[in-house]
């Protein structure tokens, strides 16, 4: 995933997994010294919760030595996640959808700004099947053509990896506690607008009665997604946004259709 000499940005949130993930990379690059590591947080503007979190990740990355950039969506896309919440048209247009194209637009600027060539993400393996069901349940089977977990390396030379893909939740908790990582443990207050928690559940439940079946969904989905992304129709071609020109499947891109849609 990491080539000799590439720089990475890590996107950290405070939680377990992004802590957890900053730490082994660490660790891990350090024996060498060949690649830069930087943190990357990017603060949503929520209130009463990402204030913890930074405090959590500043101090993850003084205790571990690691230069750490803080971004807001208040910067960048001139409006918090609170008040987008406010202004929305409607709960049609949900909070981590909203949150979630605000996101990965803000974590590619957090990275080129940086200079890195690699963004790293803690998603983990159930992370992922929620993903995959989020993404059949609506519909959306180019998105599951993306899905499989190798290196994507975008048109704009980022590559981004998720080293943590194949570990579930429950491994990367107990990492945390073993290596006395202190994270944020509270949720984000408008995580439950979104139908991940039901799924999360779900996975949970038929975990507890079949073990093994989340890893072997995880498995599914990768078969699913190389078909998919292999089959001639899916192939799109992607064009430049014609408000702020980033690469995109329609006319607009996603984060322009929003900051219209909170403007309007
Ligand atoms: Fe954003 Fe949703 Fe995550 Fe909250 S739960 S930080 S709104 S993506």
């Amino acid at each position: 995933m990491i080539e000799y000499g590439e720089s990475v940005a890590v996107g950290v949130s405070g939680g377990k997994d992004s802590l957890s993930l900053l730490s082994i990379l660490k660790k891990i690059l350090k024996k060498n010294n060949h690649n830069d590591l930087i943190a990357i947080t990017i603060d949503e503007g929520i209130d009463g919760y990402r204030d913890e979190s930074i405090q959590l990740v500043k101090d993850h990355c003084k205790k571990i030595d690691i230069p750490l950039n803080i971004f807001s969506y208040r910067d960048l896309f001139g409006s918090t996640m609170d008040e987008s919440i406010l202004h929305r048209p409607s709960k049609k247009l949900s909070s981590c959808s909203m949150c979630g194209s605000f996101r990965r637009r803000a974590l590619d600027i957090a990275a080129k700004s940086v200079n890195a060539d690699i963004i790293a993400t803690a998603h983990n393996l159930d992370d992922h099947i929620q993903t995959f069901m989020i993404n059949l349940l609506s519909g959306d089977i180019d998105r599951i053509g993306w899905m499989f977990p190798a290196p994507l390396l975008y048109d704009d030379g980022l590559k981004k990896i998720k080293p943590f893909v194949e570990l579930y939740e429950t491994e990367i908790v107990f990492y945390a506690f073993q290596s006395e990582i202190e994270f944020q443990a509270e949720q984000c207050p408008y995580m439950n607008e979104s139908i991940r928690s039901d799924y999360r559940a779900f996975f949970n439940e038929l975990e507890k009665s079949h073990p093994g079946i989340k890893y072997n969904c995880f498995n599914a989905v990768n078969k699913l997604s190389k078909i998919i992304k292999n089959s001639k129709q899916n192939i799109k071609i992607k064009k430049n946004c014609l408000k702020c020109g980033n690469l995109c499947n329609g006319e607009v891109c996603s984060v322009c259709k929003t900051i219209f849609l909170l403007e309007t």
